[in-house]
């Protein structure tokens, strides 16, 4: 439990304050220190994810490791000329390699990326939507808002569970239209089943206009050669970068920290006149990501293109852990705890990426619910709780913190 110690002085000055000033008995030291506690408890810092959503949005999605060294890089610096140079080179080479594309280039978020793509291509002209993707999608990412802030206008094709290539050409051949590119956005985290119909990539590169995929949860490839086997069947439905690309998308937006397994990141990839157009945008200036994420960036892409990608990304690591080795180590857990049930579980991949599918996987499970004891745990435990039993899944764990849930545990049975 964090002491009144562990905080800066001027804090703990505050927080006295407040104790003194919100008690009716005056000050009392227990007041003062659960203010502490309470104040320490909401700073941001590691946690481990036993909750079996490998990318849980509100855990920060992807874990990976940010380089921290206080050094100057050459982030906007030509070496070979001794001249200024671009922060996009490096990682925007380094991407379009692995994408097949002949450019690409990063901002902050895949929000920013579509915005961006927007702003460069079609303010105060039509971009051409179907109605089934005119969506919101996790914390806020509404199309027709981010539309509307690019200045872009929004045309919407098709019905919300039917859109043909014919009804995009129909609305490309209407009166006064002014048809800058047509957006297609991967639903990523809803599905509509039954009498369906969508225009492929493949159909609307047909079209004579640039076709932008934001294909959110940035699988580089549909066929994962990183994982030296065939790809998992949770990957069925996550479009990949690479094969949109092929396709004849001219641009695929994608996130940083979801499928990818990096740091928060937008990346926007494709041709690189449609690249530098974004680029050469005000906006670009005001949503580029800073050298910290630039250098996981191209730690990350370096991994990709080396194939060590289940070594160095632990997204890949957790999600390529055979249940086999899960099951072994939720063995090793209870016999060193002393209590809990080795427990089939179900995994997910999150934030909105594959939604409807499960990863087998495996936990610990403890009677009672202990999810308020595991969150006090010191780093924060998150678990969840199905019917009054708590599950801690391994899959999302990092085995070098298993020791800490043979802690925890051991507290919740005592
Ligand atoms: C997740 C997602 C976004 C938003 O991505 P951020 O990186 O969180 O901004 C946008 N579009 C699609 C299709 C997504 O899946």
């Amino acid at each position: 439990m964090a002491t009144a110690s562990e905080l800066p002085h001027a804090v703990c000055v505050e927080l006295a304050r407040e104790a003194i000033a919100a008690g009716p008995d005056g000050y009392s030291p227990v007041a003062a220190n659960e203010r502490a506690r309470q104040f320490r408890d909401a700073l941001l810092g590691p946690v481990i994810n036993a909750t079996g959503v490998l990318l849980h949005t509100n855990l920060g999605r992807a874990p990976f490791a940010i380089s921290t060294a206080a050094q100057a890089t050459n982030i906007e610096f030509d070496l070979a000329s001794g001249e200024r140079g671009s922060r996009q080179t490096a990682v925007g080479g380094l991407f379009a390699m692995l994408c097949g594309a002949e450019a690409a280039m990063v901002v902050n978020n895949t929000a920013a990326a579509v915005l961006l793509v927007l702003a460069a291509l079609a303010n105060g002209r039509d971009v051409l939507v179907s109605r089934g993707e005119s969506v919101e999608i996790g914390g806020g990412f509404r199309v027709p808002e981010v539309m509307e802030q690019s200045g872009a206008r929004l045309v919407d094709v098709g019905t919300t569970n039917r859109t043909r290539l014919a009804e995009y050409s129909k609305a490309m051949s209407r009166k006064a239209a002014d048809v800058a590119v047509v957006l297609k956005v991967h639903p990523s985290n809803y599905r509509i089943d039954g009498f369906v119909e969508t225009a492929s990539v493949k159909q609307l590169a047909t079209l004579g206009v640039p076709v932008v995929a934001d294909i959110g949860s940035g699988l580089i490839d549909a066929n994962c050669p990183w994982l030296g086997g065939p790809p998992p069947a949770w990957l069925a439905n996550e479009p990949a970068a690479r094969q949109t690309l092929a396709d004849g998308a001219a641009l695929v937006t994608f996130s940083g920290d979801k499928l990818l397994g990096g740091p928060q990141a937008g990346i926007i990839a494709g041709r690189a006149d449609l690249v530098r157009a974004c680029q050469q945008h005000a906006l670009a200036r005001a949503l580029r990501p800073g050298a910290h994420v630039l250098l996981a960036l191209q730690a990350l892409a370096l991994a990709y293109l080396d194939r060590t990608v289940v070594d160095v990304v632990p997204f890949w690591r957790m999600a390529a852990t055979t249940v086999n080795d899960l099951t072994v180590r939720a063995h090793q857990l209870v016999a060193a705890a002393g209590c809990g049930e080795v427990v089939a579980t179900e995994a997910t991949p999150g934030a909105g990426s594959a939604p409807n599918a499960g990863i087998a996987s495996v936990g610990v499970r403890i009677s009672g619910d202990h999810l308020v004891a595991l969150r006090r745990a010191r780093p924060p435990i998150v678990a969840r709780n199905r019917d009054g039993v708590t599950v801690l899944d391994l899959r999302t764990v990092n085995p070098a913190d298993d020791h800490f849930l043979v802690e925890a545990l051991r507290v919740c049975a005592s």
